[in-house]
């Protein structure tokens, strides 16, 4: 057994580090202890804010301890849905990458995809702004911030190098990376997204941690899967598109819970994603496209559709 498992299999973090794995709607949070304060960092999307707080004041998490600072990945909702709620319940400074925190400062909806993909948030204040390159102590461990765009352009990875560990937020997953816009979208995203990961790439990481799913060893295997994916989509911008507007549509039906197939082709017009991603990739009627977007659903076994309504999968999760 490799030394980076602990008996159940599971991957050994540094005691002072605690990882909440959560769901696709609530981003993973990670809690790094120490007797200088604690800290945070995402908070999971809005609707799921009691059960992130519900986490922080379990025994594994901060009991009555008080949280001294909250840290965010990227501004997407879920992972700073919760923002709101932590920062009233321990009063604790809020930190956003700096690429960021103009546009949380002007609450833009349309770049923090808020109002453009239909995803719920209580709007927060960010205190800080961390830029690049900058270097944080956080549970006694030194994490480096680095640039991390692609999925999302301000967004920020932090790596400890003596535990050689990565939290990397939706830049890297075991299977893949959060989605990203067609290049005739963000001509940008694409590119960057390849030199993220080759930036990754570089780096001597133990241990992952990512946005969503269980920390996991093998990063040399993750980044060949997401070069590979990142291959398809310089290939044809239309799957770059299709993917993007699937994983939403999967994100608003685990946000919704239920979503009747009826109504489906005019949320499809009325959210700008869609709508324009119709328009520019598409071209279809939108009852079209909600037929083939629910059936792509249904065959990758993440919906499912019952009486006219399109389900979750599986029932809710935490
Ligand atoms: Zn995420």
């Amino acid at each position: 057994m490799s030394k980076a498992l602990d008996p159940t299999g599971r991957v050994a973090l540094p005691p002072q580090l605690h990882v909440f794995v959560r769901d696709w709607l609530s981003s993973n949070n990670i809690l790094l202890k120490s007797p200088d304060g604690h800290v945070l960092i995402d908070s999971g999307y809005g609707r799921h804010a009691p059960m992130t707080l519900q986490l922080l004041a379990s025994a594994r998490g901060l009991g009555d301890d008080p949280l001294s600072f909250l840290v965010n990945t990227h501004c997407h909702s879920d992972h700073v849905g919760g923002n709101a709620a932590v920062a009233r319940k321990y009063e604790c400074p809020i930190a956003v990458p700096a690429a960021e925190a103009p546009l949380v400062e002007c609450w833009d909806g349309r770049l923090l995809l808020y109002e453009y993909c239909d995803h719920r948030i209580e709007r927060f204040v960010a205190d800080r702004a961390l830029p690049a390159h900058s270097t944080h102590v956080w549970g006694d461990l030194e994490w480096l911030a680095l640039a991390a765009p692609g999925h999302d352009m301000g967004a920020l990875v932090f790596y400890n190098a003596e535990h050689r560990i990565l939290i990397s937020g939706d830049a890297l997953w075991q299977h893949g990376f959060g989605f990203v816009m067609p290049p005739e979208v963000d001509p940008a995203a694409l590119p960057a997204t390849q030199a993220t990961l080759e930036m990754l790439a570089k780096l001597d990481v133990r241990i992952v941690i990512p946005g969503h799913g269980e920390p996991f060893t093998d990063i040399a295997a993750a980044l060949e899967r997401a070069a590979k994916r990142v291959d398809a989509f310089k290939a044809d911008s239309q799957r770059v598109a299709r993917h993007a507007l699937k994983v939403n549509l999967m994100f608003a039906l685990l946000d919704k819970q239920r979503m009747l197939l009826v109504e489906l082709p005019s949320y499809l017009a009325r959210v700008d994603i869609y709508r324009e991603f119709n328009d520019l990739f598409f071209k279809l009627p939108p009852a079209r496209l909600a037929e083939l977007l629910v059936g792509e659903l249904v065959k990758a076994g993440a919906a499912r559709v019952d009486s006219g309504t399109l389900l979750p999968a599986t029932g809710e999760a935490g």
